[in-house]
């Protein structure tokens, strides 16, 4: 079985093919990305219409280099997927139009990804993680814990009640003057810096649930950092990165303890697996703390390879084929969401043939 899959929710284009192949090493058949972040920097930010843009002018000719590398046609393959939802609308829209102009041309079946499904589920390409499992998803839109009992079938622990873990690494980035994206900048910057200099507040930290907040420890950072006077130095901002990175883990621990309780009493915890995935899910410090974690509940802890952790062509292929192996295809009217929740999949539908 082989399936293409097109991401095009936020500001990289990608495509890639996979196959279903028993040896985790092969599923890949081919991976190409542009990542469209020159583009964005000089903003600090994406810019939705640059995206939209940038996203018609490569996504053609990365198709084309996807199949190629793959060494197939269009008509080799057995589905097309693509991203839905959510993401910026109009960046969706040129991925999911490609994707339906690709699949009735050529007859193949359509499959409009979750985005997120595509994030909780990209584990599975490269470890056959079994259902259910426990999902943190840290990107740079959402932080939510997550069951994931199978394809389609989510059940949210908690949630961020502002903003997501990503953006606020992408914040206190660009508060630091370190551009974007922020999340690998306050890493290797984090590296030279003493994280005990500053005492930031741990939202939450001790509360019931596993609700995240983030808003706050903006505002803390960027007060610390007035506190430095009005050129900090590289030191200042080194200590200050430092000090962030560890608060955020220090508060995703902390959560995490909760979710872990709360899956524990849904399926038992032991011997089940706790993943990491979403664009967060790259850092190693991060990692570093839940494999502790995890390892002291008896879980084993997962995560996709680092390029499975951003946005990327695979995951989506994956979700893909995932549900197409199920049955669950779409129709051409399937529509872009800007807004997509992981709980309100829809039931999947019977497979009625193309
Ligand atoms: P979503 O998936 O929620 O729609 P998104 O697709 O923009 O959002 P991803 O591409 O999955 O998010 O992840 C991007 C985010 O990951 C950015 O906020 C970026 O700063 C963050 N990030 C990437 N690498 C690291 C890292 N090493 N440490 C911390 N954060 C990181
Ligand atoms: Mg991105
Ligand atoms: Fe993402």
């Amino acid at each position: 079985m082989r399936v293409l899959g097109i991401e095009t929710s936020c500001d990289e284009t990608a495509c890639a093919v996979v196959t279903d192949a028993a040896d985790p090493s092969r599923r890949i058949l081919s991976h190409s990305l542009f990542s469209q972040m020159r583009e964005h920097a000089p903003y600090g930010g994406v810019v939705p219409e640059i995206a939209s843009r940038a996203h018609i002018e490569h996504l053609d000719g990365l198709v084309a280099e996807a199949l190629a590398e793959a060494g197939l046609e269009l008509a080799d393959l057995d589905a097309i997927a693509a991203t839905a939802g959510p993401g910026l609308i109009g960046g969706v829209m040129v991925g999911l139009m490609t994707a339906k102009a690709l699949a009735y041309a050529s007859g193949k079946p359509l499959i409009a990804v979750n985005h997120l499904e595509g994030h909780a589920l990209s584990v599975r390409i490269s470890d056959d993680v079994p259902f259910p499992y426990l999902l943190l998803l840290v990107s740079g839109g959402h932080c939510q814990f997550l069951i994931v009992e199978g394809v389609g079938r989510y059940q949210r622990l908690g949630t961020t009640i502002d903003d997501a873990a990503g953006e606020a690494f992408d914040k206190t980035a660009k508060l630091l003057g370190l551009g974007y994206p922020g999340g690998p900048a306050i890493e290797r910057i984090a590296k030279q810096g003493d994280a005990a200099r500053f005492s930031l507040p741990l939202p939450l930290k001790g509360k019931p649930g596993c609700d995240f907040s983030f808003s706050g420890l903006k505002t803390a950072v960027r007060l610390a950092l007035e506190s430095c006077g009005p050129s900090p130095s590289e030191r200042d901002k080194a200590d200050l990165a430092a000090s962030f990175q560890q608060t955020v883990m220090a508060v995703i621990l902390d959560r995490a303890r909760n979710a872990i309780a709360l899956f524990d009493a849904a399926h038992g915890a032991a011997g089940k697996h706790f993943v990491v995935a979403g664009g967060v899910a790259a850092n190693a410090t991060l990692r570093a703390g839940l494999v502790d974690l995890a390892a002291d509940h008896g879980m084993r802890f997962t995560a996709p390879p680092m390029k499975l952790c951003t946005d990327n062509g695979a995951m989506i292929a994956w979700a893909g084929l995932e549900r197409f192996r199920l049955g669950m295809i779409d129709d051409l009217e399937a529509p872009a969401r800007a807004r997509w929740p992981l709980d309100t999949l829809a039931a999947p539908k019977p497979y009625a043939g193309v």
